[in-house]
């Protein structure tokens, strides 16, 4: 997403998104941590991100000076984590605009990184600031991202009860997601743990990334139908409450 902040990327990418809505029977859009592109070593799953990179490209630089008066600096600071933000959000409220006044039945979800201070991935990337994500008027499903199964519960339940609440405070459904690739939890009985705890804090929406666990690809979890069947044993469980 390094060009994300140009009007050709932007126009690129509405139309790519109208093209599919206007001729399949697609019911949604799923955004999937959208981000900024970062040089990989900057951006690992367990440690913290460089915070002195920064687009430089000459349609960024004109945007930053014409908005903060000054032109935009070489090291991070409160005025670029603001302008990739705004910038970084704005390509998928035009989009998402676009497709709720084409068909305001399509499910449009965000789903941003899991961030928690420095502690796991806050990357400055542009949609960590989970505020102004759920405020976007054009998101109907507010949605944190995986988290590793070997994290402290507590890390669970802060994810997760930040996640509903900032859901609710913009009246959208709220997602969280369960790990169904790279790794098995040490005991299946984690995810029964971990779903009893995302339906009692009012998750309205379970998500899993990948199908059947990996199996046969590079991100396999080990046991990795075990670990999808386990995960779809708990859909059913809390499905069935439901009834
Ligand atoms: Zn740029």
């Amino acid at each position: 997403m390094d060009k994300s902040n140009t009007n050709s990327f932007r126009d690129y990418f509405k139309g790519l998104c109208m093209k599919i809505a206007r001729n399949t029977e697609v019911d949604g859009f799923f955004w999937d941590e959208p981000h900024y592109a970062y040089p990989k070593s900057y951006a690992s799953m367990t440690g913290g991100a460089g915070d002195d990179w920064a687009c430089r490209c000459p349609e960024c630089m004109k945007k930053f000076e014409a908005y903060y008066g000054y032109e935009m600096p070489k090291f991070m600071n409160d005025d670029v984590k603001q302008f990739r933000w705004r910038e970084a959000l704005e390509t998928l409220e035009i989009v998402s605009k676009a497709l709720k006044e084409y068909n305001p039945k399509l499910e449009i979800t965000c789903c941003v990184h899991a961030t928690l201070n420095s502690y796991y991935v806050t990357e400055l990337r542009g949609y960590d600031n989970w505020e102004m994500v759920a405020a976007c008027p054009y998101f109907d499903v507010f949605s944190t991202t995986i988290i590793n199964w070997s994290l402290p519960e507590s890390f669970f339940q802060e994810i997760t009860e930040r996640t509903v609440a900032m859901a609710k405070k913009y009246g959208k459904q709220s997602e969280r997601w369960l790990m169904g690739y790279n790794k098995r939890p040490d005991d299946f009985k984690q995810i029964d743990k971990v779903v009893d705890l995302y339906e009692s804090l009012g998750v309205d929406r379970l998500a899993t990334w990948t199908y059947r666990g990996g199996y046969g690809t590079s991100v396999a979890a080990k046991d990795s139908i075990e670990l999808w069947d386990n995960i779809g044993r708990n859909y059913m469980r809390v499905l069935k409450k439901d009834e």
